[in-house]
């Protein structure tokens, strides 16, 4: 499979130079050049189906002829070493949770299947690439934990010092080996425009191979559609009309999503869950696109005033307004009204969520008054502990610290601080 570029100003290249890229060279996103739709059969025996088999099915026409099918089923048995489980909350509401992984955010599969696509495309060439990536928050340790001990990939994270949360903030900075994290006196704008300028620097790119681990790349883009996959397969016996919430920030997860409706997953509509960064929200009711600049909310993880996955949503649907509006809804709420989401699911439900699955469910709930016939499934994309002082305060309730974040939060942060793009590039060269 081919990819081009969203700018259509660069060559279409394969599977293996778009992940090698990341951006293509005219600066666009790299999106294929055609999607087969699965066949009526594979949906229709999709529960007796593993997962390591659906997502065989789900990316093998994107990877083929780079990847040869053993080794795609390696990387995806790797990849995928953890459940989603879908928890039903009453008869029209369920969580999906994505939270199970080892940093315990939904990026975890993304930085996964991506590492190992760089191990294996490593293996065919001489020199060393590095992974240049900007976090607000859970990219960095989801790369960083899915590039750990990587041969031949070195990873540096560039992180915005006091805006992450402390659960995250140990889990970058205490890896060690091939990871690097810079912290950076700024905000996390200022960390992307750093990376986006590193890659615009010849003196760095004409002597180390640069890529980016953030979700314009297709390595971690495409593998988010397994999730839609893997929560159809437990949902479609009991539920017709299944409705998917998804937290947004960038729009790659939620994109991801649309893809696998586009591969012919019977999916009835999606909603894209947001915090006070509307742009998508206002959009959707304007047919005007504004960015805007960024607003700091307690969902850090969807803080972005220019979401970069936008583009591809627009392509899927042909840049028709009418087309993208008849399968795409969206909301934005504050962050009081996120707090009150985490107390309704808890009084409720007795269920604990993070900031960003509490924006779902809220949006969930939203839609459903107006749809009461539909199933909504609300993607819980990180585990309520790695927000852990709101939460707590919301819930006025401790919240027991999985093994995962307690292996990390006593562990010593190794970070160097930064603050100009000049010491960036030293660090780069060196
Ligand atoms: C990254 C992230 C999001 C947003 O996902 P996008 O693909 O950028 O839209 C939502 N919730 C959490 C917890 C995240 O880490």
């Amino acid at each position: 499979m081919n990819f081009y570029s969203l700018n259509k100003q660069a060559p279409e290249v394969s599977f293996k130079e778009a992940v090698l890229k990341g951006l293509a060279s005219d600066k666009g996103l790299y999106f294929p050049t055609s999607i087969k739709p699965l066949p009526n059969s594979f949906f229709e025996s999709i529960g007796d189906l593993s997962y390591e088999e659906i997502a065989f099915e789900a990316i093998h026409q994107f990877v083929t002829a780079e990847i040869s099918n053993e080794d795609l089923k390696r990387i995806i048995s790797e990849t995928l070493s953890f459940d989603f489980p879908v928890v039903t909350l009453d008869k029209n509401i369920s969580s999906l949770e994505l939270f199970h992984g080892p940093t315990m955010a939904f990026k975890d599969v993304g930085a996964r299947f991506m590492s190992r696509c760089l191990r294996l495309f490593h293996s065919e060439q001489k020199n060393d690439i590095t992974v240049l990536v900007a976090t607000s928050g859970d990219t960095g340790g989801a790369v960083a934990n899915g590039f750990l001990g990587v041969k031949g990939v070195k990873v540096v994270i560039l992180y915005p010092k006091d805006k992450v949360s402390k659960v995250q903030e140990k889990q970058l900075t205490t890896l060690g080996q091939n990871i690097t994290a810079l912290e950076v006196d700024g905000f996390f704008d200022d960390c992307q425009d750093m990376v986006k300028k590193a890659f615009l620097d010849r003196q760095i790119t004409d002597h180390i191979q640069l890529t980016s681990a953030n979700s314009i790349n297709v390595a971690r883009w495409l593998p988010q559609m397994f999730y839609f996959f893997f929560a159809y397969k437990q949902l479609y016996k009991n539920h017709k009309k299944i409705v998917f919430s998804v937290p947004s920030g960038n729009f790659g997860n939620i994109c991801a999503g649309l893809m696998a409706q586009k591969l012919g997953l019977p999916i009835h509509h999606f909603i894209a869950a947001n915090n006070t960064n509307q742009v998508v929200t206002d959009y959707l009711e304007t047919e005007n696109y504004q960015p805007k600049p960024t607003v700091q909310t307690i969902s850090n993880a969807m803080d972005v005033g220019n979401p970069s996955n936008f583009i591809r949503i627009q392509e899927l649907f042909k840049n028709e307004f009418s087309n993208l509006k008849a399968h795409l809804s969206s909301s934005s709420f504050s962050d009081s009204s996120t707090v009150e989401g985490i107390k309704e699911l808890y009084s409720d439900y007795n269920y604990i969520a993070d900031p960003h699955g509490a924006i779902g469910f809220l949006a969930a709930k939203e839609y459903q008054q107006k749809y009461p016939d539909t199933h909504c499934v609300f993607l819980e994309t990180a585990h309520p502990s790695k927000f852990l002082e709101t939460v707590e305060k919301a819930i006025d309730t401790k919240v027991e610290l999985p093994s995962q974040i307690k292996a990390v939060i006593n562990k010593e942060k190794k970070s160097i601080k930064i603050s100009t793009y000049d010491e960036l590039k030293s660090i780069l060269l060196n």
